[in-house]
C-alpha cells in the first residue's frame, strides 16, 4: 500500500462491523469483502501480521433462520451465530483464497483472554497461526457466551486479541468515520476529532452511547477498546469501512481517528506482568539461563536447577539465580508438578518425560519480566 498509515506497523488486527459485512437484506456483501480481502492481502505480502475480527454471525444467523435481531431472546440469537458463523467463515475463507492465504477461525470468550491459563493457550495458538502466515479470523463464541459472561461486542474484544498478541496497531471499520465533538446526524456544528492522546471523561461523554442499526458496538465501546489497545502500546484507529477498499482508503489519508499507543507492547506487557501477584513458586536457574533471560530469551527447561512451591500452568512464579537472587518473574507454561519432572531436561525430550509437550520452554520471552541489577544489589523493573 502506498503513503501508508500501516507502514511502520508490523501486527495489526483489523476488526469489522456487522453493518459493513452484512447488508440491509441479510446477506453478505460479497464485492465489498472481495476488496477488503485485497487489500488484507497487500499487507500480508508487504510481511506484515494481520488478525481479522469479524463480527457478522448473529446479523446473518438472523436471515438465515428468518428471526428479527432486535425481538429474539438470548438463546434465539445464540443459535443465530451458530448457523451465521459458518457462512460468515466461509465468506472469509473465500475472500483470502483469492490471494493464495489460508483463513483459520477462532472462537473466543472473555475467560480465554481473561484467564491466563487460557491466555497462554489461546496466544500459542494465535501466534502458530501467525507464524504458519495464516490469517486468523476472530469472533466471540457466541454459542456459549452467556450474558455475564460474555464480550458482547467485537470492538472490546478486538482490543482484547491486539493486547493478546502483543499488536502494535488495532483497525476498528465500522460506519462512523471516527469520534465527533457532537453527533454529526443531529447537530451541524458536530466536529471531527482526528487525534486522541488521553481519553478523558470529556471525550468519553462526547462519543455518546449511539450504536448502529445492525451491530451492537457504538462509540463508547470504541473509545473502551481504545483504552485496552493504547494501555498495551497498540495504536487504535477508528475509520468508516463503508468506501471501497477500506484499508487502501485509509492509508491513502481516508478521515479517522487515531489513539496514539502509550508505549510499545513489550513494555505494557512487562509492566502487566511485574504488577502481578507471586503465586508461591520460585524457579532457580543456572548461569546459563540467566544470561539467556538478561539477554531476552525465554527460559528453557534445560537451565533450571530446581522447582519450589505450587504453581499451575499460567501462575506466575518468581526466577532467581542459583544463589538465591531474584532475576525476573513470568508466566510458568507448566505447573509445578510438570517442572519438577522436566528439571535439566532438553526441550525436545519433554515429551519423553512428560508423555506430551506444551512447549518448548518454560517461561516465554513475551511473559517474562527481567529485573536489572542495580549497583546497590537492588533489583528494578528493566522497563
Ligand atoms: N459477535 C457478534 C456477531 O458476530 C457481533 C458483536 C458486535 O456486533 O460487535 O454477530
Amino acid at each position: 500500500m502506498s503513503g501508508n498509515k500501516f507502514a511502520r506497523l508490523q501486527r495489526l488486527v483489523v476488526k469489522i462491523g456487522s453493518a459493513l459485512l452484512i447488508d440491509d437484506g441479510g446477506r453478505i456483501n460479497r464485492v465489498w469483502l472481495r476488496q477488503l480481502g485485497a487489500d488484507i492481502a497487500a499487507l500480508h505480502t508487504a510481511g506484515q501480521e494481520v488478525l481479522v475480527v469479524s463480527s457478522g454471525a448473529v446479523a446473518l444467523g438472523c436471515s438465515i433462520l428468518g428471526l428479527s435481531r432486535r425481538r429474539s431472546r438470548l438463546e434465539e440469537l445464540q443459535a443465530a451465530a451458530a448457523a451465521g458463523q459458518v457462512q460468515l467463515v466461509e465468506a472469509w475463507q473465500e475472500a483470502l483464497a483469492k490471494h493464495g492465504i489460508t483463513a483459520a477461525q477462532i472462537l473466543l470468550t472473555p475467560g480465554d483472554t481473561e484467564d491466563r491459563r487460557r491466555f497462554l493457550n489461546a496466544k500459542s495458538t494465535l501466534q502458530k497461526l501467525l507464524e504458519l502466515k495464516v490469517i486468523p479470523v476472530i469472533n466471540e463464541n457466541d454459542t456459549v457466551a452467556t450474558d455475564e459472561l460474555r464480550y458482547g461486542d467485537n470492538d472490546r474484544l478486538a482490543a482484547r486479541v491486539a493486547q493478546m498478541v502483543m499488536a502494535d496497531g488495532l483497525v476498528l471499520l465500522s460506519d462512523v468515520d471516527g469520534l465527533y465533538s457532537a453527533d454529526p446526524n443531529i447537530d451541524t456544528a458536530a466536529r471531527h476529532i482526528p487525534v486522541v492522546n488521553e481519553i478523558t471523561e470529556e471525550i468519553i461523554t462526547m462519543a455518546g452511547t449511539t450504536g448502529s442499526a445492525v451491530g451492537s458496538g457504538g462509540m463508547l465501546t470504541k473509545l473502551q477498546a481504545a483504552k485496552i489497545a493504547t494501555h498495551a502500546g497498540c495504536a487504535t484507529i477508528v475509520a468508516c469501512g463503508a468506501v471501497e477498499h477500506p484499508l487502501q482508503a485509509l492509508a491513502d489519508g481516508g478521515k479517522c481517528t487515531v489513539f496514539p499507543a502509550e508505549g510499545t507492547p513489550a513494555a505494557a506487557r512487562k509492566q502487566w506482568l511485574a504488577g502481578m501477584l507471586v503465586v508461591g513458586g520460585e524457579l532457580r536457574i543456572d548461569d546459563g539461563a540467566a544470561r539467556a533471560l538478561s539477554n531476552g530469551g525465554s527460559l528453557l527447561p534445560v537451565g533450571l536447577i530446581e522447582v519450589s512451591g505450587k504453581f499451575r500452568r499460567g501462575d506466575v512464579v518468581t526466577l532467581v539465580d542459583a544463589g538465591g537472587v531474584e532475576l525476573g518473574r513470568g508466566l510458568a507454561t507448566y505447573s509445578s508438578e510438570e517442572a519438577v519432572a522436566i528439571v535439566g531436561c532438553q526441550s525436545e525430550h519433554i515429551e519423553a518425560r512428560l508423555g506430551y509437550c506444551s512447549g518448548s520452554v518454560l517461561v516465554h520471552r513475551d511473559d517474562l519480566v527481567v529485573f536489572q541489577r542495580s549497583g546497590s544489589g537492588n533489583a528494578t523493573n528493566d522497563q
